[in-house]
């Protein structure tokens, strides 16, 4: 049977009373129809209400071949009058999310001739694809036009037109033309053919913000969010940049120049870290005596480069076999070179030490499960 949409004429409404004309067992739970309902069904990027019908908790609202199908948890009798209540702080949210998408994908086609190619109304945020590349500064200009045109509080009709009026008025989507096309409109704003509820006034609507803005298929993907939403995401924001401004002791005004100071800072000390650390392995090389024919060098901090350096360096004009190793917890990470059977070595640290190492027969280097000491011991019985 076709159930009055309650939601369509008017979206303020989350508490109603209905008689259920069915309700049949389904999957786990159970599917009702309605005489009439406040409960949107999924469709046009906009998620399911939920909330509860009596006792039973609505799970989701779908609608198949023209019937609105309540999914309930628990059955509720047939021919009762029954009173639904729509999750009223979640559905408003989304109707603020919806009606702030409408106004400003309105202003960026009147703005820019810009249309809205794809809308989701997400979990996180808000998605609206659209088909031109705009700069930044001209999505700032509209979404200040759009909340412009929130602060006008004008009244957003919501209604179905006969065919003609249809013809005759232009609005977006136009491929939604059909028999139960319904257009949602802010005059002045956006005219829009759309089956979701949306707030009376555009005042409700509160702040439209665009969080992001990224080149996508040729045009822009936006992440917005409206309203309470909106609200929320930027006292996340907020919070996240006082504690930066704090941390740096700077204005918050200045963050982005202070990070920008610290990331230069930052390159200059592991360039400068780098080059210490070079000099210190080249320094523990030149000190392995002359007549050995293995040493161990122990670095901290080194990075595979440093140690391959260092050995090599230790190895230079020599016979034997010199290591450069870093200790991490239990495991040793190590390059070691010379003149040795290093082939021998990476097989016996495979083998007994979970050895992940190899290179080439004057060099290898890996990491492994063995101490220094047993390093040390392994080299000297591999010269
Ligand atoms: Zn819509």
């Amino acid at each position: 049977m076709k159930t009055e949409r309650i939601y369509e004429d008017n979206g303020m409404i989350f508490r109603f009373e209905a008689t259920v004309m069915r309700c049949s067992a389904c999957g786990d739970g159970y599917a009702l129809v309605l005489d009439r309902t406040a409960f949107f069904p999924e469709g046009g990027g906009q998620a399911a209400d939920t909330g509860t019908i009596r006792d039973a908790r609505v799970l989701d609202v779908q609608i198949k071949d023209g019937e609105i199908l309540h999914y309930t948890d628990r059955p509720v009798a047939e021919g009762s009058t029954v009173t639904g209540q729509v999750d009223g702080e979640i559905r408003f949210r989304r109707m603020q999310n919806h009606s702030g998408e409408h106004v400003l994908s309105g202003t960026l086609h009147r703005m820019y001739k810009a249309n809205n190619v794809g809308f989701h109304l997400g979990t996180q945020d808000v998605t609206v694809d659209i088909n031109v590349a705009l700069t930044r500064e001209e999505l700032f200009l509209a979404e200040e036009e759009a909340n412009r045109a929130v602060a006008r509080n004008l009244p957003v009709r919501a209604w179905k037109p006969s065919a003609e009026e249809a013809e005759r008025i232009p609005y977006r989507s136009k491929k939604e033309i059909g028999e139960d096309l319904r257009l949602v409109m802010i005059e002045g704003v956006d005219c829009c053919a759309c089956c979701a509820p949306h707030v009376a006034f555009t005042g409700q609507i509160g702040m439209i913000k665009i969080l992001d803005a990224i080149h996508y298929k040729g045009g822009m993907r936006l992440h917005i969010l409206c309203g309470l939403d909106a609200e929320r995401a930027w006292e996340t924001v907020y919070r996240d940049h006082s504690r930066a401004a704090g941390a740096m002791s700077v204005r918050q005004t200045e963050v982005s120049e202070a990070v920008d100071r610290l990331l230069q800072e930052n390159a200059q000390l592991r360039h400068a870290l780098r080059e210490a650390k070079r000099k210190e392995g080249s320094l523990l090389a030149e000190r392995v005596p002359r007549d050995a024919d293995h040493a161990l060098i122990r670095m901290e901090d080194a990075d595979m480069q440093m140690l391959r350096e260092t050995a090599l360096a230790s190895a230079k004009n020599r016979s034997g076999v010199y290591a450069a190793c870093c200790e991490d917890g239990g495991t040793l990470t190590f390059a070691i070179a010379g003149t040795g059977d290093l082939n021998r070595i990476a097989f016996i640290l495979r083998r007994d030490f979970a050895g992940r190492c190899g290179g080439s027969a004057a060099l290898i280097q890996g990491t492994a499960a063995i101490s220094a000491e047993k390093l040390e011991e392994l080299l000297s019985g591999c010269t």
